[in-house]
């Protein structure tokens, strides 16, 4: 597909991460107004409450745009997003005869702050990436025990929480634990030493289910798709993760990118899980190619460092699961899925060491430490370091991105009373 031109002049940049070809949904606010719902488009913001206050975006017969988030719309379900789409590719694309009347509902993106673009209902995380997974369970358990004997034929994840995850920009403390090192002989209770990130994309759940759903269906559930990082402390996770998996570990924070891209944006790109080691099940068999050649790429900025360090690239097309087979899979055991779930994609690593989506991968747990254009080393996290997260689908002279996933980490918070 080329580029779809828009009157939108910075839209037709073939650096813009926004041209018409995506219309990712996000909430924004400008100065002391209130969030409202907004497409991006080029350097501008699309105001599409304001749209449908006018009557000139009518999807149902109630308003869905009058709150700060998409969930409304998302459950009108997969034809009126096409239709939204339609409408919009009306409005903002080069031919369009009502320029005057939406001109005064574009916004500078730059004046305007972001908001979550829609409430998370639940929250789950996946370990479907195999590079990842065969790197963390080397250093955990030994090459030869690398991958768990379910791995090939499950997707394995965990329920996180909901309330953990932010937008970009946003600032998180570092979380204490109990902690214990493999050569101590008892564990205490302090700030995590090995905090870290995970390189990962989000799958919005658009629709809800009851009762199970087959890979084609969950595909058309998802809404569309964020970057997401999955805050992780390794220390804590090390110590408490058998045998019930990640808990305190992953409860810190999670940031998503304050755009969704569509799915309907990224079919252009869609591509197939690698080649199955095992055959598996009937029921986790795709129907198509359900994933999408996204490239993404990881910076680390510590605080006072004039620029950030590119540390890591790698591309979703590595993941060995599919978001839909995740979801299909997610719906088999009995409890529906709901409007506004959040499914983490599981690490994203590639063959490479500078394709790993975590420090833990990208430093061998602490072996190799990752040098920074500033001179110093990181390991893990330290205080005051940016990690931003970024990822874009190219196009022919263009491309479909997601903006920015940033998050800071603070310093712990002071230890209540009697916790000591
Ligand atoms: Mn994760």
């Amino acid at each position: 597909m080329p580029l779809l031109k828009s009157w939108v002049e910075s839209a037709n940049s073939p650096d813009t991460d926004f041209p018409l070809n995506n219309l990712p949904c996000g909430v924004f606010s400008i100065g002391e107004g209130e969030p409202r719902c907004g497409v991006a488009i080029g350097d501008m913001i699309l105001d599409v409450t304001a749209l449908e206050e006018e009557g000139m975006l009518t999807l149902s017969d109630t308003p869905v745009f009058d709150v700060p988030f998409w969930n409304d719309f998302m459950e009108l379900g997969p034809e009126a997003w096409s239709k939204f789409r339609i409408m919009l590719l009306g409005y903002l694309g080069e031919k369009a005869e009502q320029t005057a009347s939406i001109e005064p509902h574009l916004h500078p993106r730059s004046r305007a702050r972001l908001h979550m673009p829609f409430m998370v209902a639940e929250f789950t995380d996946f370990y479907a990436g195999k590079h990842h997974a065969s790197n963390v369970g080397t250093m955990f358990r030994g090459p030869e025990n690398a991958l768990p004997p379910n791995w090939l034929h499950i997707p394995i994840g965990y329920n996180g929480r909901a309330s953990s995850v932010k937008v970009s920009g946003s600032e998180f403390n570092r979380p204490w634990g109990q902690l214990k090192a493999p050569d101590a002989d008892a564990p205490s209770f302090a700030p995590s030493k090995r905090f870290d990130m995970e390189l990962e994309m989000g799958a919005v759940v658009g629709q809800p289910s009851d009762g199970m759903v087959s890979v084609a269906e969950a595909d058309e559930m998802i809404f569309g798709y964020v970057l997401l990082n999955d805050w992780s402390a390794r220390d804590i996770q090390a110590w408490e993760y058998q045998p019930l998996g990640p808990f305190q570990a992953k409860a810190t924070a999670t940031t998503i990118s304050p755009w969704i891209v569509m799915r309907a944006a990224l079919e252009p790109f869609r591509v197939s899980t690698p080649a199955r080691e095992k055959e598996l099940l009937p029921y986790l068999r795709e129907p198509g190619p359900m994933l999408y050649d996204i490239k993404l790429e990881a910076d680390i900025q510590p605080e006072g460092a004039a620029r950030p360090t590119t540390i890591t690239r790698t591309n979703y097309r590595e993941m060995y699961y599919s978001s839909a087979q995740q979801l299909c899979h997610h719906t088999t055991a009995g409890a529906p899925m709901n409007v506004g779930d959040l499914l983490g994609s599981g690490t994203i690593s590639g063959p490479e060491r500078e394709n790993r989506g975590s420090l833990l991968e990208l430093s061998w747990g602490g072996k190799e430490p990752v040098e920074l254009d500033t001179g110093e080393e990181r390991s893990f996290m330290e205080d005051g370091d940016t990690i931003t997260l970024r990822g874009w689908c190219e196009g022919d002279g263009y491309r479909v991105g997601f903006g920015e996933c940033g998050g800071k980490l603070l310093p712990a918070v002071k230890l209540p009373e009697g916790f000591a």
